[in-house]
């Protein structure tokens, strides 16, 4: 847990998401600043800054429920035309909240490579 994390105060419905699935271990919302016409974040409700972190710590599972959970939102929202998951890792990569999350985007065409 940390007390300063926005996604954090999410998992503990501190503050208000849109909310499409939950449980123990996993929340997924809809982000504030939509990049498509369905975004969606995919969080552990307990605190790990990276996805790296969770392999540091021997908890990779972890990574695999929030896939499952992310593919899932991605196959409702994209309808059958695809969708996309994106981890930014670290700032260089255009991380800006270090809580680990998924993003889940569906309902537009997407072009590779990303920017
Ligand atoms: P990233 O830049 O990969 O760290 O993504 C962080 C995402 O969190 C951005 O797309 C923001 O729009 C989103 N975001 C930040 N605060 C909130 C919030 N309170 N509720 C929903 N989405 C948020
Ligand atoms: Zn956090």
């Amino acid at each position: 847990m940390n007390n300063d994390c926005v996604f954090c105060k999410i998992a503990r419905k501190e503050i208000a998401a849109s909310e499409e699935f939950r449980d123990e271990d996993v929340v997924a919302f809809h982000d504030l600043n939509p990049q498509a016409p369905a975004h969606l974040l995919v969080i552990p409700t307990l605190h790990a800054s990276h996805l790296s972190d969770f392999v540091a710590q021997g908890r990779p599972q972890v990574a695999v429920e929030l896939l499952a959970v992310a593919s899932e939102l991605g196959a409702r929202f994209g309808e059958g035309k695809g969708y996309r998951i994106v981890a930014n890792e670290g700032a260089s990569a255009g991380q800006t909240v270090f809580h680990l999350h998924f993003h889940v985007l569906a309902g537009r065409r997407f072009a590779w490579p990303p920017g």
